[in-house]
């Protein structure tokens, strides 16, 4: 067992079996623990929960680890088992019933989320290195939050399944977990990432892990269900038009998530998406999109397109500029095709000149601005809630954004009349106008302020 800590943090055990990769296993759970404000207890007594971590290389060392778990229920109660044995789950549970859970080698995240959902950390101001919502490099109020790593995709313009493999999701309560402390920091905004946010526990077929008592799947709608409990707007991003995607648009709709989806669409000609080696009904995904908009009729759609890709033709073009007016995209970012050193679509025949190239560019980021335009002037006149990025005092003004903006990537909202208003507020606004890309607004208050200034003029 480590060191003894005084103080009112919680205090863990630690038991650590087996050959020196399991200790350094062990090392790094303990690492992470402390950083999250965890003590450590020599002994069973002083601690409040006991880790043990397992060998299960030979029978003799199975058997030792099974002894070494009995010990430390039968001395503190309370165990969490991980290791090399836990992949062995089924004969830990027989051997010792009451071991509150079992992850199995390398499961840093899982072994640490589990200790997190038994024994709550307790975050004192005074002695964390860091925030309980941890370190970030965006705004107070809002937050992006990683899902998984990799991509099980295999897109022939793309390097990143290369660059770093598979696709690895996290544990849904870990993932959880880290929303709420995001969210006690402070933070109004989430947005959910990854390379394929759809695709999220197909590795771990769906998983389930402990979350407030509950287990949760690690599955895109349970993830999705579970963030709309939350006092959080959510905002997912890339996402794809898969079917299940259906399942969140009613809570769109209900206003537990923010009616938002960031589609990296690319293309809508069958034959350039094949060449891309992409999802390939763009007819079906139409029909998708207008049930969607059935359902929740503020829904908005972002995306981004490639031009120029290889073997694109002027009707493939077409298609594409057809299908953005049809879709009703409302938010589109466009991209030239560039070779990428080591993807395979940089072998496809039928290069499209530069020169093409820039045309289409142009021309697309011009009927992406209309349909951007004809999507917004449809705001006009409601009255929404927005959460505010910057203010200028000497003009007045603030600089916010709507549950159809994403920060960084799509409009704004322009508030006059801001006065008294402060980053990170969420204020009531009326929208009095328009452009290509953003709203103007004023705050509720305000417009019977304007209406009488209007009057008098
Ligand atoms: S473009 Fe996106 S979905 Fe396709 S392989 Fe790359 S990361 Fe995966």
């Amino acid at each position: 067992m480590t060191q003894a800590n005084a103080g009112a943090q919680p205090k863990i055990g630690l038991v650590s079996l087996g050959c020196p990769k399991a200790l350094v296993d062990s090392e790094r759970i303990l690492t992470t623990l402390r950083a999250q404000g965890y003590a450590f207890s020599r002994d069973y007594e002083g601690a409040d929960i006991v880790l043990v971590n397992t060998c299960g290389f030979l029978d003799s060392a199975k058997q030792e680890s099974l002894d070494a778990i009995g010990e430390a229920v039968a001395e503190n109660g309370k165990v969490i088992v991980t290791g090399c044995l836990g992949v062995e789950e089924g004969l830990i549970r027989k051997t010792h019933p009451s071991v509150l859970a079992v992850t199995g080698p390398h499961q840093y995240e899982a072994v640490v989320n589990a200790v997190n959902a038994h024994l709550p950390p307790v975050p004192n101001a005074f002695i964390d290195l860091v925030p309980p919502e941890g370190l970030h490099l965006t705004p107070h109020h809002y937050a992006y939050l990683k899902i998984s790593e990799g991509c099980n995709n295999r897109c022939s313009f793309c390097i990143i399944p290369q660059i770093r493999g598979d696709l690895v999701s996290r544990p849904v309560a870990s993932v959880l977990y880290e929303a709420e402390r995001l969210i006690a920091g402070g933070v109004k905004e989430i947005m959910v990432i990854s390379q394929d946010t759809s695709a999220y526990g197909v590795d771990v077929k769906y998983a389930t892990s402990k979350y407030r008592g509950r287990d949760v799947r690690a599955k895109f709608h349970d993830l999705v269900e579970e963030m709309a409990r939350l006092d959080v707007w959510t905002r997912l991003h890339y996402v794809y038009p898969y079917p299940h995607v259906d399942s969140v648009i009613p809570l769109m709709a209900e206003g537990k998530i923010l009616p938002y989806l960031d589609i990296p669409f690319q293309h809508a000609s069958p034959s350039v998406l094949k060449a891309m080696r992409r999802p390939a009904n763009q007819e079906k995904t139409l029909d998708r999109i207008r049930k969607w908009r059935d359902i929740c009729p503020d829904l908005t759609i972002r995306s981004n397109f490639i031009v120029g890709f290889p073997g694109e033709t002027e009707e493939d073009f077409d298609l594409l500029l057809d299908w953005i007016e049809e879709a009703e995209i409302d938010r589109a970012g466009v991209f030239k095709f560039e070779p990428v050193t080591g993807a395979p679509a940089n072998a496809l025949e039928g290069v499209v000149p530069d020169e093409v190239k820039n045309e289409r560019f142009a021309t697309l980021m011009e009927v992406a601005q209309n349909v951007s335009t004809g999507q917004l002037a449809k705001k006009v006149g409601r009255t929404i809630e927005v959460l505010v990025d910057d203010v200028r005092p000497a003009e007045g003004r603030a600089i916010a954004r709507s549950k159809w903006d994403a920060p960084d990537i799509d409009g704004q909202v322009i508030v006059d009349h801001a006065e008294g208003i402060k980053p990170g507020d969420k204020v009531t606004v009326v929208v009095i106008g328009s452009d290509e890309y953003d709203l103007f607004a004023v705050p509720i208050g305000a417009t019977a302020d304007l209406d009488r200034a209007t009057a008098s003029a």
